[in-house]
């Protein structure tokens, strides 16, 4: 599936719009959807297809005004980011080349020369929710034998420890970890990620994790996905200190590359876009289209042929994806700050913070653009 998601218009200085949900489907138009294997030589065909025809890309007339197109290929998860950058394997950084091997050797890290150009493809942040969430839960697995992996008889401790920390989480939370479920890999999601970090508290109880290891990570991804401006001198800072903790505590456990990227290059792949925030950059909306997909195609489509089929679910992603119709709903803040910790909130641009609820305010007042600027969706 690739679509897109328009993320802001404006003239000059001036936004004349704001997609109030760039993680929702509303505004999350297809551009086309293929049956077929997602092997490395398909995604990259699809990509270079892609990149040709954002080149091509002409200027739009609406009326008195022109219009040009600025993208981002940042809506990709891990596996087509890890095959556009020509990364070995995904345990590699894509970044910076580190082997698993070399991830806690954090003054390494911080040292070795980077490339810059993967940072255009972003930091997929609903995956680094999900990915962070299995980190802990993997190192949880192996505190009685506090290694890497499990090997012989550490295997059925590893089993005891893993059932043992599955069943705490329904009971107490109500929440399915780690599931295999038939065929859509398992049960974690960015819902049940969410609950995880935000319940910290009980989260350290269950797990018995450092519970300021996962607090700075929860901090960290609120901040992410928060989609207001970072302070990325503060940012780095804290992504370093978090990165200090896991390497001081769990000095056994090979740190993630997805953790990794997040905690030692996340505030330069933030700088890189300075001017649009990285939580508004997620992969979150193509993630919710594919669930979609399987709805939509099931429920809502003719089953008279597959010409039919598929016509009935490109109308169907055209409507729920539609400007005009989705400006419409009723709007309400998914960037609620209120919701956030303290940490988090530091760690955010204030000024820009205290104008972005402004801005909100006064949608909802009078549900209208700005004064004197043309309304781009009438
Ligand atoms: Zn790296």
């Amino acid at each position: 599936m690739t679509s897109l998601v328009p993320l802001k218009l404006e003239t000059g200085n001036v936004v004349i719009w704001n997609n109030p949900n760039p993680s929702s489907t509303f505004y999350c138009r297809p551009i086309k959807f293929q049956f077929a294997k997602e092997t490395t030589d398909f995604v990259k065909q699809e990509q270079s297809a892609m990149e040709e025809e954002i080149r091509n890309l002409t200027i739009s007339n609406c009326g008195n005004f022109e219009v040009t197109h600025e993208l981002h290929m940042t809506m990709i998860d891990g596996k087509v980011t890890t095959i556009i950058t020509d990364t070995p394997s995904a345990a590699t950084c894509n970044v910076c080349l580190a082997k698993p091997s070399e991830m806690n050797n954090l003054s390494l890290m911080f040292s070795r020369p980077v490339r810059e150009d993967v940072y255009q493809y972003g930091l997929s942040t609903l995956h680094m929710w999900i990915r962070s969430m299995e980190c802990l839960l993997h190192i949880s697995y192996n505190l009685d034998f506090e290694m890497w992996c499990a090997r012989g008889d550490n295997k059925n401790l590893k089993k005891f420890r893993k059932d043992m920390v599955q069943s705490e989480f329904k009971q107490q939370m109500g929440l399915l970890i780690d599931v295999v479920k038939q065929g859509f890999g398992t049960t974690n999601d960015g819902n049940t990620a969410r609950r995880f970090f935000r319940d910290y508290q009980k989260t350290a109880e269950i797990t018995k994790i450092d519970v300021d290891l996962i607090k700075h990570f929860a901090v960290i991804l609120q901040v992410l996905s928060s989609g207001k401006a970072i302070n990325i001198d503060g940012f780095r800072g804290y992504c370093k200190e978090t990165a200090e903790l896991f390497v001081h505590h769990y000095p056994w456990y090979n740190m993630p590359s997805s953790v990794h990227k997040m905690l030692i290059h996340g505030a330069d792949i933030c700088k890189h876009f300075s001017c649009l925030p990285i939580g508004i950059l997620s992969e979150e909306a193509g993630e919710a289209r594919n669930k979609d997909f399987r709805n939509t195609r099931e429920r809502h489509t003719r089953k008279t042929g597959r010409l039919q089929n598929n016509e009935d679910i490109m109308h169907n992603f055209l409507i729920s994806s539609d400007p005009y119709i989705s400006h419409l709903k009723p709007k309400y803040n998914i960037f609620k700050t209120s919701s956030m910790f303290p940490e988090a909130m530091q760690l955010l641009i204030t000024e820009e913070t205290k104008e972005f609820e402004e801005e909100e305010e006064q949608i909802e007042v009078d549900q209208e653009a700005p004064e004197n600027l043309p309304d781009p969706l009438e």
